[in-house]
């Protein structure tokens, strides 16, 4: 194994680069039945995708910033529609992502109150934030199909896609990767079952094998943040001294600091971050590289989690799951959308 110090992250941060032949094959080649799947997403208009009841956040473009992540935990969501009166429309999203950015931005030491976090508008980030990298709405109508969706998140590398109706313009529900594969799972019971899901992901390489981001139990928060901006991974598997997978820090776990008023002091270590987690899950979920995608596909689903961590037998991290490497394989490489040409 061989550890890399990332340029632009300074000596905090590292990869893993290992030489993975040995360990997985890199092509998604799912052999006769390839298109199954992708025929029936082709099929299958989003509406069907779309619980008969869910709770919808939505924030006024003018709601304080700090109000706006306190309002997502205090709700129990991951991501807000953005509502701007004057324009009169949906504008964007807010997702953790964002709060992610603005404390990676504005943070200066511990215990010096972030003022932009506690003044700022939503409105006031956006324009800041969107000089660089605009991002209009991106949405989905009902009767678009599915394979359209996985299509729009895959290449615009959002996690967050409303399905907005037409002729109201309210939106219905926001679909992710999670609910699109677990609809999979349960609809796709009523296919033929292919071959594919009975081979291993070794033969498969489905997932991410080289360079992956991973962050030690002692280096800060802080550290962590500025990996998700410069890697835009969603998730750094955790490990120790010798290199092995003793935890996992998601995006999603960054909300827990908004939820615990713990955003003014980043230096704490992530190893600490993870222990100081109201509900979380024990352990990492993990998989082996001679587990069957099939096999894969059930714990994903059932465990409700975005990845699994691909490890060796002493634990040591040699790739990423990701519900996007499944729905790519699955979906948009049958179709000869290949993850580098889209
Ligand atoms: P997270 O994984 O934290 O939920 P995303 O990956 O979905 O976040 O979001 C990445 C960035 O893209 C954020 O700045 C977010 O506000 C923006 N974004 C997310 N979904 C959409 C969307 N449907 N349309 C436009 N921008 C979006
Ligand atoms: P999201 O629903 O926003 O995609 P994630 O699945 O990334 O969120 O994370 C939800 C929670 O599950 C977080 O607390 C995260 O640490 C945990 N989690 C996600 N993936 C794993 C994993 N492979 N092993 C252990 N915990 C995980
Ligand atoms: P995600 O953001 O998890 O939907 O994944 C988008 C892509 O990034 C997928 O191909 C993942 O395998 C990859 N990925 C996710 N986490 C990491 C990581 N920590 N290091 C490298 N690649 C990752």
């Amino acid at each position: 194994m061989e550890l890399e110090v990332s340029q632009s992250t300074k000596e905090l941060s590292f990869s893993i680069s290992h030489d993975l032949s040995p360990y997985v094959s890199f092509s998604v080649d799912l052999g006769e039945d390839a298109g199954l799947y992708m025929e029936f997403m082709m099929k299958s208009p989003c509406y069907d995708a779309i619980p008969t009841s869910c709770k919808l956040v939505v924030f006024d473009t003018t709601l304080q910033i700090k109000k706006a992540f306190i309002a997502l935990v205090a709700n129990g969501v991951r991501a807000a529609a953005l509502w701007d009166s004057k324009k009169n429309c949906f504008v964007g999203m807010l997702t953790i992502t964002d709060f992610i950015n603005i404390l990676h931005r504005y943070y200066k030491a511990p215990m010096v109150q972030i003022y932009e976090l506690e003044e700022h508008k939503i409105e006031t980030w956006r324009e800041v934030y969107l000089q660089s990298s605009f991002k209009p709405l991106i949405y989905i109508s009902p009767g678009d199909s599915l394979f359209h969706a996985v299509y729009s998140l895959i290449k615009n590398k959002i996690h967050r896609l409303p399905v907005m109706d037409p002729v109201s313009g309210n939106i219905l529900h926001i679909l992710t990767h999670k609910r699109l594969l677990k609809f999979l799972r349960l609809f796709g019971d009523t296919l033929p079952r292919p071959h594919f899901l009975h081979r291993t992901i070794k033969e498969l390489g489905i997932g991410t094998f080289r360079n992956i981001a991973v962050v030690q139990d002692t280096s800060s928060v802080y550290n962590a943040l500025e990996i998700f901006v410069d890697r835009r991974v969603s998730a750094l598997p955790v490990v120790n001294d010798y290199g092995q997978v003793v935890g996992l820090y998601s995006r999603f776990d960054v909300i827990h600091l908004a939820a615990q008023k713990l955003y003014n002091n980043l230096d704490i270590s992530v190893g600490a971050a993870l222990r100081l987690r109201s509900v979380c899950i024990e352990g990492v979920l993990m998989c082996f590289p001679h587990e069957s995608l099939e096999l894969i596909i059930d714990r994903i689903v059932r465990e409700q989690v975005h990845r699994l961590v691909l490890v060796d037998e002493e634990h040591r991290p040699l790739g990423i799951v990701s519900l996007s490497d499944i729905l790519q394989a699955l979906v948009l490489t049958p179709a000869g959308l290949d993850r580098d040409s889209l």
